[in-house]
């Protein structure tokens, strides 16, 4: 439920709103709008059943949330949210940019690209530590050791780092190294994973589920928000359609519904959703001009020889006019790119 207070209400009455509900043992988020003030209210509200809040002054109204997630819907928070991971804001006026490999290789892989998105304006390395792949024969990634080359060109390059992880342990490892954790789109629903990630203060990097509707999508990130780890960032990344053009279809229209119905920074990954790579730049485009935060992209030096994902895969020079690209697109639509 929220509490919407009348445009005139006081400070001091406010505070009375909020002491009865903190009584009650109820949690409370409270947004300042440029004219009215509103009051999140998460609990259980038949503890309010007695209580006649709309009665008392200041008050305007209560308006229950209807939606199966409080925290993360805008109506509970108006604004937009910006996540801050490490100094580097998503959902602000810049334009995030993130490119690294499917997987980390080896310390020579990450170095190369790390150096070359660094040059190109990213402002974050990614690479798959930990590699939930379709076949268990299938490359399943270095694990720590490649946790350690992303710390390793971090200090080197001044790129924060995002990595995937897929189980409680991954996430105790990981969280020593990365600034930013990855649930991709196959643990999408795996709720106690999300707890898991709820439970450290880490943003967290949400990708949709393969099949996932928008609704399951935001109660994902409800689920992490749930254990008091507000820094959720949701990412598009195509979802299964009947269309076997592209690896995935990329639904742009998430974009402008993610953004209606939660203050939930989003980004976009062209890579997968297309599997080609010859459809991220246009992808990416659309993307940015759909209002995405940021994007998500795969770069290998050698995509020929990549051991996962490959064809989906911009070389380092390809990254680069990508970037160039979204430079040029966002003074038209209020954006700024890497203003470093
Ligand atoms: C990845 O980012 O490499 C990945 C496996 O993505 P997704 O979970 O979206 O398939
Ligand atoms: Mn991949």
């Amino acid at each position: 439920m929220i509490i919407v207070m009348k445009p005139e209400a006081k400070e001091k009455q406010l505070k009375e709103v909020c002491s009865v509900l903190d009584s009650l043992d109820l949690g409370i988020h409270i947004s300042k709008g440029a004219q009215v003030t509103i009051i999140g209210v998460i609990g259980d509200k038949r503890k309010l059943s007695d209580v006649p809040l709309e009665l008392m002054p200041g008050v305007d109204k209560l308006v229950p949330i209807v939606e199966s997630y409080k925290l993360a819907s805008k109506t509970f928070k108006p604004e937009s949210s910006v996540v801050s991971i490490d100094g580097i804001e998503v959902g602000g006026k810049e334009i995030v940019m993130m490119g690294g490999p499917c997987a980390i290789e080896s310390r020579e892989q990450l170095i190369e690209v790390g150096d070359a998105v660094k040059a190109s304006g990213a402002q974050f390395l990614r690479g798959g530590a930990y590699k939930p792949r379709t076949s268990p024969y299938s490359f399943q990634g270095l694990e720590e050791e490649g946790l350690k080359y992303m710390r390793e060109v971090k200090e080197r390059t001044g790129l924060k780092i995002v990595t995937e992880v897929i189980s409680q342990k991954s996430v105790e490892i990981a969280e020593k190294y990365v600034d930013m954790f990855q649930i991709g789109a196959r643990n999408m629903q795996n709720f106690y994973l999300l707890r898991e990630v709820g439970k450290t203060k880490k943003p967290v990097l949400l990708k949709r589920g393969l099949s996932a509707t928008i609704d399951e999508w935001i109660n994902a990130a409800e689920y992490i928000m749930s254990e008091g780890n507000y820094n959720v960032v949701l990412c598009e990344r195509g979802i299964r359609t009947f269309e076997t053009a592209t690896r995935n279809t990329l639904d742009i229209s998430a974009i402008p519904v993610v953004k209606s119905k939660t203050h939930l920074p989003i980004i976009v990954d062209p890579s997968h959703a297309s599997g080609k790579w010859e459809y991220v730049l246009p992808l990416s485009r659309a993307a940015i001009a759909a209002g995405a935060d940021g994007l998500i992209v795969e770069v290998h030096p050698n995509p020929r020889c990549a051991v996962s994902d490959g064809p989906q895969s911009l070389t380092p020079e390809k990254f680069s006019t990508l970037c160039d690209s979204v430079k040029k697109m966002v003074p038209l639509i209020d954006r700024t790119f890497n203003i470093d």
